[in-house]
């Protein structure tokens, strides 16, 4: 762990093992943090801040100092790639394109360290009216393992922008990326004051939990489930920390007979495939006009075909490893209760017979919008198919979860896209592509995929506080 500016073990020296899902070896022994070094964290990071060696500095330099960490982040993304790929079993070209991303994001900050203005407000009277945008404080980050130091960067990055200290915690199973690459930011020497950018790592129900409980931490992001959604939330009101909460989904594409129907299969796959699904956003329903329904759903299987299955660090394979053979089955378990509700397995449906946490690339077809397999967040490569007749009933389908992420719309009907994108309900839409973000646009949910905003100027909201200052003339 990186505490105070030096690796550390935990105070009282236990380890958990991290594994190779692919293989399900043993690859690392990580410190497991008590309690007590959480505080430890917490102080330093208070101090850090309370110095103003940081919030004070210069912000074009400070821009400089994340521009240095950009650039070493590129340099190193080939090695990380390879860490990410051995430790959660995505293949190594999600890995390293992530981890470039997860770059370019810090990239898109650098500019801004220097151009969070507050206003000046028209009042009556002979007075001048202005506000300052402040930082926020000790910020805690608290991360999943489907994106592990994608994630962790795209809530870094703006937190250090605004001048906040940051706290990352990463999750359990995949701690690795994150460890090396805050190995390979001191390493470049990019001039973070120590206590800056501290790693603590551990079991989530304890010191995530202690960090969002903390007097002393001044914000909290989550990117995790809707259950440590609540848990957080619920521990941080205890101080009445701010959060943000970037949870699950269960988006919709939605076909619609006009629609490029390649290209469109191409990119379904692409969105409930890549990282074997394991993403808040996967396009994990697809709602398809009924006129086209069995030629998309024959083009998506014929599709598949191109995804091989295999090790993350094999040449050809396209979908991974499962993070771990216990969300593996979790993900059948699901699949096989979604099932007595209804449904029919068109593709796939099983664990692959081989060492590993392999999953085939599943559709099923004819689920009923009541099913779990339409409501629920499988967090894996499902795909459910959905049929509709009228426009006004596939929206009301693609609304019809308590999650609001990212939806799709595929029509080359300009009005009708237009109409979606205003009436879904959900924090993005993408039209005629699936997935896509760029560090410069907002990553929000809607209902219960979250609170807050990630990337984008308006993620530096949250890492900021406004004053408001009068001053009579
Ligand atoms: P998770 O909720 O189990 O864990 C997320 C993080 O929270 C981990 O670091 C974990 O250790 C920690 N944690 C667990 N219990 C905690 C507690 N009681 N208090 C504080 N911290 C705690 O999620 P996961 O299984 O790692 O990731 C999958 C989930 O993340 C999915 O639901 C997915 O949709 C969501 N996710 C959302 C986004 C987004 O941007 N909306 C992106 C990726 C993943």
């Amino acid at each position: 762990m990186l505490i105070e500016g030096v690796w550390c073990d935990s105070e009282d020296g236990s380890v958990s093992e991290i594994l190779n899902p692919a293989t399900g070896e043993i690859i690392a022994n990580i410190p497991r943090a008590t309690v007590n070094d959480v505080n430890r964290c917490v102080e330093a990071s208070k101090a850090a801040f309370k110095s103003k060696d940081w919030s004070g500095m210069d912000p074009a330099q400070r821009g400089r100092i994340l521009q240095k960490m950009a650039a070493a982040t590129y340099a190193n993304a080939k090695s990380l790639a390879v860490v990410e790929s051995t430790n959660n079993g995505k293949t190594f070209r999600e890995a390293l394109s992530e981890i470039r991303y997860g770059a370019w994001t810090f990239e898109y900050y650098s500019g801004l360290c220097d151009k969070i203005e507050g206003s000046t407000i028209p009042v009556p009277g002979n007075r001048l009216n202005y506000t300052l945008k402040q930082p926020l404080g000790v910020t805690a980050h608290i991360i999943p393992w489907n994106f592990p130091l994608q994630l962790a960067l795209r809530s870094i990055a703006p937190a250090l922008a605004a001048g906040c200290t940051v706290i990352a915690k990463p999750a359990s199973w995949t701690p690795l990326s994150l460890i090396e690459w805050a190995k390979a930011m001191m390493e470049a020497d990019v001039g973070l004051p120590a206590g800056v950018l501290q790693v603590i790592t551990g079991s989530g129900g304890l010191i995530g939990d202690a960090l969002a409980g903390h007097a002393d931490v001044d914000g909290i992001t989550l990117t995790g489930g809707v259950p440590t959604g609540h848990a957080v939330m619920a521990k941080a009101s205890e101080n009445l920390t701010p959060v943000t909460l970037e949870l699950g989904g269960k988006g919709a594409n939605i076909v619609f007979p006009d629609a490029n129907l390649r290209y469109c299969a191409k990119a379904i796959c692409f969105g409930i495939f890549m990282n074997a699904g394991q993403m808040c956003w996967a396009g994990s329903r697809l709602i398809v006009h009924e006129d086209v329904h069995d030629e998309l759903v024959d083009s998506v299987i014929a599709e598949i075909g191109k995804w091989p299955v295999g090790p993350g660090m094999e040449d050809g394979v396209r979908m991974g490893s499962m993070v771990h053979e216990s969300h593996r089955d979790d993900v059948l378990n699901m699949l096989a209760e979604g099932l007595k509700q209804g449904g029919k397995v068109a593709c796939g449906g099983n664990a692959i017979d081989r060492d590993g946490a392999f999953m085939e690339a599943t559709v099923v077809t004819d689920v009923s919008s009541e099913n779990l397999l339409f409501q629920e967040e499988l967090f894996g490569p499902v795909l459910s198919v959905t049929k509709f007749s009228e426009e006004s009933e596939a929206l009301a389908l693609a609304n019809d979860t308590p999650f609001g992420l990212l939806n799709g719309v595929w029509t080359t009907d300009l009005s009708r896209a237009h109409r979606f994108a205003r009436d879904l309900e959900c924090g993005m839409v993408s039209i005629n592509e699936y997935p896509i973000t760029f560090p410069q646009t907002p990553f929000t949910g809607w209902k219960h995929s979250g609170i807050g905003i990630e990337q984008s100027k308006d993620a530096l909201n949250f890492y900021t506080k406004v004053k408001n200052v009068n001053v009579k003339l």
